[in-house]
């Protein structure tokens, strides 16, 4: 069997653990997943209606346009909709841009400590991928991307990705910051900057600004949104490009027809629409973020104050051994080698009851395994 080496030494994406096997391999009935930066409410409820009405006509291929969906996103996000378009997850977008800008061997670039999907989608695309430092305190160094960008022309990078706020860090880059990296590598026709906000919702600090803002001025700029973080339907899979009308052309062109399902489009539409649902998820995850603060401090535990929906924190101790201790007693959090990160484990903000239980076992668990010796 033949098998491309960019193929071969591709490493996967490594999901959070589901609750089914958490409870198989360790006998346990309740098991709480602060895993994977899900909203702990659930789907809408208006999703939730929306989708039990269109369960009868499942017998029926989905639009492959998504019209429905566009027509209120449109409304709602104020783009013209031949500047929208739909993935199954934000992660088909990521992957199918990759497959659209860049020709095998040549570059995607990023930072270090990214969000890992870019660095999977690169040699499964035939691309190469590059990623810069981030700063001292884990944040994307958008002078440095830049600069990298601008001084190695022979990578031929294609694409940029830049996650804001980030996952697993939960750092994000400032207004100010994204204007002078787009005044230095926007309008080029030879690469485009990839803004994922798949957090965009959750941020509560001041100095944030939506990429979206500059796509009037930029035209190489791409935006990513996705409805598994604060719209709660991470199962149906669908994510969303904002980008300019030619890129959303050609990316129709390169997707599946039926990529997004019915069922998905539906709840996505009422979502969308549940204003109340998106308020009270955020006041969820900003209580719960302000309790793991507090909860942190009180261990001793340096974490990293997040605009996201999760919090990475350094146990101090060896991870994987903390993780494992802490899956015994029914909790899932991820853990972060595959980022580099030997100490860190990222927790997702849970239910009030998950998140006491949560740093209930941490407490447990730090008491069992002694700490690394820090240099
Ligand atoms: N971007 C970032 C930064 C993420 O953290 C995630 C989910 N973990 C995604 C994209 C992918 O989201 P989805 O494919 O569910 O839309």
């Amino acid at each position: 069997m033949k098998i491309s080496p960019e193929i071969m030494n591709l490493v996967p994406y490594k999901p959070g653990k589901p609750i089914s096997e958490t409870q198989r391999e360790y006998g346990l009935k309740t098991v709480y997943k602060l895993a994977s930066n899900e909203n702990p409410l659930g789907p809408s409820p208006k999703a939730l209606a929306a989708v039990h009405a269109a369960l009868k006509s499942q017998h029926l291929y989905p639009d492959p346009s998504h019209y429905q969906f566009l027509q209120t996103l449109s409304l709602e996000w104020g783009f013209p909709t031949k500047q929208l378009a739909v993935g199954n997850g934000s992660d088909e977008l990521i992957d199918l841009l990759t497959r659209i800008f860049c020709e095998p061997g040549e570059g995607v670039l990023t930072s270090v400590a990214a969000f890992n999907a870019y660095e999977v989608s690169a040699p499964a695309n035939r691309a190469v991928i590059h990623k810069v430092p981030m700063t001292n305190n884990f944040r994307f160094d958008l002078p440095a991307v830049a600069d990298y960008f601008l001084q190695n022309s022979q990578l031929k990078i294609r694409l940029i990705f830049v996650s804001n706020p980030n996952n697993p860090t939960g750092t994000f880059v400032t207004q100010a910051e994204i204007e002078s990296f787009l005044q230095k590598v926007g309008n080029r026709d030879d690469v485009m900057i990839i803004f994922d906000e798949a957090y965009n919702e959750f941020v509560r600090s001041s100095d944030y600004a939506s990429a979206q803002n500059y796509m009037r001025q930029y035209k190489n700029l791409i935006v990513l949104r996705t409805f598994s973080k604060i719209y709660g339907l991470a199962g149906f899979r669908l994510g969303v490009m904002i980008a300019p009308p030619e890129v959303v052309e050609v990316y129709n062109r390169v997707r599946k027809p039926f990529n997004v399902n019915d069922l998905a489009q539906v709840a996505a539409n009422a979502a969308l629409q549940d204003k109340e649902f998106i308020e009270r998820s955020q006041q969820t995850c900003w209580k719960g973020l302000d309790y793991f603060y507090k909860k942190l401090e009180e261990l001793g535990l340096p974490y990293l104050p997040s605009q996201g929906n999760f919090v990475m924190f350094d146990t101090l101790r060896d991870a994987t051994k903390v993780n494992e201790a802490l899956l015994r007693r029914g909790i899932i959090m991820r853990p972060l080698l595959n980022y580099g990160f030997k100490t860190q484990l990222r927790i997702s903000v849970g239910l009030d009851h998950e998140n006491k239980a949560a740093m209930d076992a941490l407490a447990e668990v730090l008491k069992e395994i002694p700490p690394v010796p820090q240099n």
